[in-house]
């Protein structure tokens, strides 16, 4: 795992990671490990999972803190990744004032903590800050079309008031700051019952079960493979402080939930049946990122195509559901 040389420009400092043993955050805690950097890593376990960083606990350059970043966290890093937020519509939802607070309560803390710190900060947004969106592809200009009483709107406008805090900060105290706008990520580590769209078909697939699609399922997302997603966030941290962002990080390959079930079904080889359960509310009905600022700006593109990513991921719930 030592693989200092492999990276000349390679930052060795001490990182921060809230919401690190989460799907995405493990994978991060990961990547940055490898790359020589000293990890500590912050949750609360709303959605995380101790076995997601298992592996890492005895790493000699690995600490984990059980934090809720609702409270002030006074530590000595280098640079903050800010992921902290149930991202599952059935998690963020379960608790919603909780879900508002973490995104708007944890960036302000998050950013005091960097202020003092004087170090980068990155934020881990979304793109429903978009909403429905009327305009597609999604530009990082385009304002979004957001529900702000609805179910959805404490991970929204939550997600929106983050974002603005940190442009705040970054006007009034001329914080190294980035965002980033995340589109719907898949891949090992998925919670199985955390109700998003890849991990339901997949586990729903694999053991027989009907596989659920909501609406007429021709509403669209675009699924990025974890790997690029971390990828792309570590390029988009190493910038140089005059690069904020928000930039798109995503895959623009846009699928209709039909097309992504029959596509499981297939590598699976199950048996499942297609049913049609009620649209939520709100429910986004298309979804594609421009990535032009993210391949201009970043040089970074995804490189993982559906077919295998999801091969991957299935591979690691067949595990999953045999060990279980
Ligand atoms: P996840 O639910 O697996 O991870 C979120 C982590 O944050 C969990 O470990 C959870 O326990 C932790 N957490 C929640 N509230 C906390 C609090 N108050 N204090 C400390 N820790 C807390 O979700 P994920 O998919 O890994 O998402 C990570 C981040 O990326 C989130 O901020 C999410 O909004 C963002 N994002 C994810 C996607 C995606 O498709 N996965 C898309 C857009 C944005
Ligand atoms: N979806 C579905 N069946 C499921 C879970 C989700 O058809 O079992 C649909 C959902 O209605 C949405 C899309 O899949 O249109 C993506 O849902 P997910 O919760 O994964 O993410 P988000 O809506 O936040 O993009």
């Amino acid at each position: 795992m030592n693989d200092r040389t492999r990276d000349k420009d390679y930052f060795s400092g001490r990182v921060l990671i809230t919401g690190g043993a989460g799907f995405i955050g493990s994978h991060l805690c990961e990547r940055l490990l490898e790359r020589g950097n000293e990890v500590l890593c912050v949750d609360n376990f709303f959605t995380g999972r101790r076995n997601n960083i298992g592996h890492l606990l005895q790493h000699p350059r690995f600490e984990l803190m059980r934090h809720d970043v609702t409270f002030p966290l006074y530590v000595e890093v280098d640079q903050i990744y800010n992921l902290a937020c149930p991202a599952s519509p059935v998690h963020y939802q379960f608790d919603p004032v909780q879900t508002t607070k973490t995104s708007v309560v944890g960036a302000i803390n998050m950013l005091g903590l960097a202020k003092r710190l004087k170090v980068p900060v990155l934020q881990a947004s979304t793109s429903e800050v978009y909403g429905d969106p009327s305009q597609h592809p999604q530009t990082e200009a385009y304002w979004g079309n957001v529900n702000p009483i609805g179910p959805r709107s404490c991970y929204d406008e939550g997600k929106r008031c983050a974002e603005t805090l940190f442009f705040d900060y970054r006007r009034q105290h001329q914080l190294d700051i980035k965002v980033i706008r995340i589109f719907n990520t898949y891949g090992p580590r998925m919670h199985p019952s955390d109700g998003r769209v890849v991990s339901n078909f997949i586990v729903q697939a694999l053991k027989g079960e009907d596989i659920t699609l909501y609406g007429n399922g021709e509403q669209t997302r675009s699924f990025c493979y974890v790997d690029d997603l971390v990828a792309g966030m570590i390029a988009m941290m190493d910038t140089s402080s005059e690069v904020t962002g928000p930039i798109n990080l995503g895959n623009p390959s846009e699928f209709t939930m039909r097309e992504l079930a029959q596509m499981v079904k297939e590598l699976t080889g199950s048996k499942s049946r297609l049913v049609h359960l009620p649209l939520p509310q709100d429910d986004p009905k298309q979804r594609r990122p421009d990535t032009s600022q993210a391949s201009d700006t970043l040089g970074w593109r995804p490189t993982v195509p559906l077919n295998e990513g999801l091969g991957r991921t299935i591979a690691y719930f067949d595990d999953l559901l045999k060990v279980a």
